[in-house]
């Protein structure tokens, strides 16, 4: 996996950035590092802009390479300037010790993200609750994956997100994407749509926007955003009504159809067009299709899950999947693509807030001993589940709120929902300190930025968007002055008076599997040997000699009697809906040059010269309404805050609706407008729905 030149080595990884975690082939030595892509099971062969342009950043001029303090300590309105290990260390563990000294244990908090490695996530559990002994600790992934991992969790009784391998979707015949765009989020993997689609099989996508990936497809429905629970409702009643329902499949294999098909009884077509504006024709053929497909399957994505009811939306489309008789089956299913590199095993090792390695519920008093006995600590230490992303964020500096904040891999500045009203909390922290390779707008803000080192000079596991666990091999040094997380947490731990925090991936990674070992994530029998040998291993895998288990619930789903669960739920309102102040509804995204909150592309040269600009998308009719031209500078307002962007007109969005990018921060910063309201079970923001009023500022 790794070959030695006369001046160049040769390493096999992956990219840095989304789920698909396409295998790639550097190249690095005497000159910058290259690489090329790798015929990896997943991209074979692939990659996107993203990827190829991934090692431009290693060498960038922006690059911390030292810490940064700030030059009157406990001053933010003093420089922050270049420092050494040892002061930054000196200045965050006297914070720490100061804040839980006067203010108790909760008042320090961790925040991590869905990029970092499998042992980075794991190991930054363990530290809030070992070294800080901290309820306080949640990451971003709850904004991006929560809703989608609540509605798994109770219909199956676990939650990886593709319950099956990437390939199986070249092999189904019908595919219906809810508010999933892959052609423009990760393009590698629509070689295997392309390769059902040239054997015949359909594909319908459901999305306000027509995508790139809509462009393709064989149907595009396009509901107003937020009544996608509504429409696969609507979808079931007509499977009902039309007797499409697998009875067989639903009598063997599930429980709680009866109350689910009352439930759809009032979504009848002509309702369901009504609210989600998708004809009543188009419904039918959709449900026909799925129906009579000898293999199906429904996938959904933030679009989809990114709401106040995203958990029940998510469910709705798992219950539509189950009357139909698809998940279990080789070819068919349910699945939730995720965003992030590693947003599948970041949810699954311990830094969210409710939760232990190996899914294990932090609540639970057997998985509390279990993974103490593997920590060396009593369980009745271990702190009890702490608040979820967006609540730690906004009660920051308040009265029981987290007063000193350790951030890794996150930009919450720029991604977090109303973005200025989390960056006043931010200002109200007594310290802040961030690890980064960038300067990021959250990072701008701290009182300490200790600079971390970047994918490819650091070794550990990802797991990718199927539930495979893969290696993340270095490649070349980190830069002198440069520290992995898992060097900083260890250090911090040791200086806090917690030994046996390990700085060695692989040793972490051995730790992990035995904390995991019999959890819903099992990963004690992976291995880096297994993972190098077999092209990355699936979880659970609970011994060496267990073959990993690609796909799930083949035979029983993971609920105690092994049926998977319908659960009745119901269309609610958007919790803001268009008025005369604000009448029009806005939604947010991605572009395919962007990735997050654009810390790492919006630095990347040969990406900037695609997309340099934040771009709202508007339709010709409502520009014209408005009076606003191509490429106007319009003014996005919503009760939270305002934000410039310039008009890009196209046809393919809904004339109601108007779309913002979310990479960009500052004044151009999508989430300075979104809607905190949350989820009731995965307290999942409300992303991708909000009023919203449009001005035309300037020309061109
Ligand atoms: Fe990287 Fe995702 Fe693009 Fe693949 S699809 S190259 S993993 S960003």
């Amino acid at each position: 996996l790794a070959g030695v030149g006369p001046r160049t080595r040769t390493t096999q990884t992956h990219c840095p950035y989304c789920s698909l975690q396409c295998g790639v082939t550097m190249t690095a030595g005497d000159r910058p590092a290259t690489l090329q892509p790798a015929d990896f099971p997943t991209n074979r062969g692939g990659l996107c802009s993203k990827g190829w342009s991934a090692t431009e950043l290693l060498d960038h001029p922006e690059r911390l390479t030292r810490p940064l303090v700030r030059a009157v300590a406990g001053d933010r309105t003093s420089p922050l300037v270049e420092s050494t290990w040892e002061e930054a260390l000196d200045r965050l563990v006297g914070a720490i010790e100061r804040t839980q000294a006067d203010h108790g244990r909760d008042a320090v908090g961790c925040f991590g993200g869905g990029g970092l490695t499998n042992e980075q996530a794991y190991q930054f559990g363990k530290f809030a609750r070992v070294a800080l002994r901290t309820s306080a600790i949640d990451y971003n992934g709850r904004f991006c994956m929560s809703s989608a991992a609540g509605a798994a969790n109770r219909a199956f009784g676990l939650d990886r997100g593709m319950p099956f391998p990437l390939s199986d979707i070249a092999q189904a015949d019908v595919v219906v994407l809810v508010g999933s765009n892959p052609a423009d989020t990760m393009p590698p993997a629509m070689q295997w749509f392309d390769e059902g689609r040239a054997r015949g099989a359909q594909h319908v996508v459901v999305d306000p926007r027509r995508t790139a990936t809509a462009r393709n497809a064989a149907l595009h429905l396009q509901p107003l955003p937020g009544t996608d629970l509504a429409l696969a409702n609507g979808l079931l009643h007509i499977a009902v009504a039309e007797g499409l329902v697998n009875e067989d499949y639903v009598a063997a294999r599930t429980t709680g159809f009866e109350q689910v098909r009352e439930g759809v009884a009032g979504y009848w077509p002509d309702r369901v067009e009504r609210l989600t504006g998708v004809p009543v024709a188009d419904q039918r053929r959709t449900v026909f299709a799925l129906a009579r497909a000898e293999r199906a399957i429904v996938l959904t994505a933030r679009g989809a899950e990114q709401h106040r009811s995203g958990t029940d939306t998510a469910q709705a489309w798992i219950n539509l999947a189950l009357a139909l008789g698809l998940p279990g089956r080789e070819g068919s299913g349910w699945a939730t693509v995720t965003g992030q590199g590693n947003g599948q095993g970041g949810r699954e090792h311990g830094q969210k807030a409710d939760q232990l390695p190996g899914y294990r519920r932090l609540a639970d008093p057997a998985a509390r001993a279990h993974v103490a006995a593997v920590w060396g600590v009593d369980p009745d230490d271990l702190p009890q589940p702490g608040s979820s992303a967006f609540e730690l964020l906004d009660a920051l500096g308040t009265d029981g709120g987290v007063r000193t904040l350790l951030v890794l891999a996150s930009n919450v500045a720029v991604s977090a929902p109303d973005a200025r009203r989390v960056i006043r909390r931010l200002a109200d922290l007594d310290f802040l300190a961030v690890s980064d390779f960038f300067l990021s707008e959250t990072a701008e803000l701290a009182d300490v930025v200790l600079p971390s080192a970047m994918w490819a000079e650091e070794d550990g596991t990802m797991t990718n968007v199927e539930g495979r666990v893969i290696r993340r091999r270095r490649a070349l040094d980190p830069p002198e002055g440069v520290r992995d997380d898992l060097q900083l947490l260890a250090e911090l731990a040791e200086r806090l008076g917690a030994p046996g925090f390990s700085g060695d991936a692989e040793t972490v990674f051995a730790e992990l599997g035995r904390a995991s070992a019999g959890g819903a994530a099992d990963y004690a029998g992976i291995s880096y040997r297994r993972i190098d040998d077999e092209q990355g291993v699936f979880w659970p895998c609970p011994a060496p000699d267990h073959p990993g288990t690609p796909r799930l619930f083949l035979d029983r789903f993971a609920t105690p009697d092994g049926r998977a669960r319908f659960l009745r739920v119901e269309h609610v309102e958007a919790h803001e809906r268009p008025d005369a102040e604000y009448p029009y509804v806005l939604t947010t995204g991605r572009v395919l040059a962007q990735y997050q909150s654009g810390t790492q592309t919006r630095r990347t040269r040969s990406l900037q010269l695609v997309a340099p600009l934040p771009r709202a998308e508007l339709h010709p009719d409502l520009a014209r309404h408005l009076g606003i031209g191509p490429d106007d500078v319009v003014e996005l307002a919503t009760r939270r805050g305002r934000a410039r962007f310039s008009a890009h007109l196209t046809a393919d969005i809904r004339p109601d609706v108007v779309f913002a990018p979310f990479h960009w921060g500052g004044g151009s910063s999508a989430n300075a407008l979104t809607d905190p309201a949350l989820d009731p079970t995965s307290r999942m923001p409300a992303f991708k729905v909000c009023a919203v009023a449009v001005t035309r500022v300037a020309g061109p």
